[in-house]
């Protein structure tokens, strides 16, 4: 499903990405460890296509298209999710306005018919209800005053009406508390399907205890160092990564 290939990227002259190759397959849940700077929450914006990131080589497919080409909008429609490490706040906008005016972009972007209010107030109060979301919450100004446990919610709830087919989490466990993790987990999990990939970014083994990934993935100085089954996270756990040092000198 997604194929990226040699992805070297820079910032303000900075190289953060190396030469990253990664392979996700159509329904596998791929998780990406690394210690902070590594350039994860980097990846994660050039595949969403955040601005100011320049892409020096490489490519990123996506069921074999080249999301390099496509506007972020584009790659939305394609079915490209991101869930924020900080999510962003929205003065002045009711949560509910916003989702909904989110996906009928999207339904539009795909050419299909928008929701009628009573369609979607169905949609949005059946994936609230699951995520433990209070229908009082989806009233206020997006994720302003709400808890870090509440914008995670809010986002999977999005990722939930949204169904895209690439969802990439970025630390979507920081700042979570034992209850929020396991709400936000099964949210997760309750989207797990054959058509749909995750690549879930953490530097804990903790959220993979509930996500429970399919393939793990080191990164470490910009390249993905090595790659193997759901027990590389345990080793990573009890061995931090400080293995990996060595590999970016040599
Ligand atoms: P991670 O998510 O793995 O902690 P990031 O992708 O956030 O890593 O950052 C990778 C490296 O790129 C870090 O050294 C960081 O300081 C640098 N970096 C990220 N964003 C910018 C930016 N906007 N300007 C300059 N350097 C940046
Ligand atoms: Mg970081
Ligand atoms: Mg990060």
């Amino acid at each position: 499903m997604l194929e990226i290939k040699n992805l070297v990227v820079q910032i303000e002259d900075k190289r953060i990405l190396n030469g990253l190759n990664l392979t996700v397959n159509k329904g596998e849940v791929a998780a990406i460890m690394g210690p902070n700077g590594s350039g994860k929450s980097t990846l994660s914006y050039v595949i969403a296509g955040k601005e100011d990131y320049e892409v020096l080589d490489g490519e990123i497919l996506l069921n074999g298209e080249n999301l390099l080409e496509m506007e972020p909008d584009q790659r939305a429609a394609a079915g490209v999710f991101l869930a924020f490490q900080y999510p962003l706040e929205i003065p002045g906008v009711a949560s509910m306005t916003f989702l909904k005016a989110t996906l009928n972009a999207q339904r539009k972007a795909r050419g299909e018919e928008e929701l009628t209010t009573p369609d979607f107030i169905k949609r949005v109060n059946a994936a609230a209800q699951q995520l433990e979301i209070p229908k009082d919450m989806l009233k206020r100004a997006l994720n302003v005053g709400f808890s870090g446990g509440e914008k995670k919610r809010m986002e999977i709830l999005q990722m939930a009406l949204l169904q895209p087919s690439f969802c990439i989490l970025d630390e979507t466990d920081s700042g979570l508390d034992i209850d929020a993790l396991r709400i936000v987990s099964e949210g997760v999990n309750a989207l797990r399907s054959p058509d749909r990939a995750f690549l879930v970014i953490t530097h804990y083994q903790r959220l993979l205890n509930h996500i429970v990934p399919d393939t793990v993935h080191v990164m470490h100085s910009g390249r993905i160092v090595r790659s193997g089954g759901k027990e590389l996270a345990l080793e990573l756990e009890a061995n931090g990564y400080a293995d990996y040092r060595d590999s970016e000198a040599a």
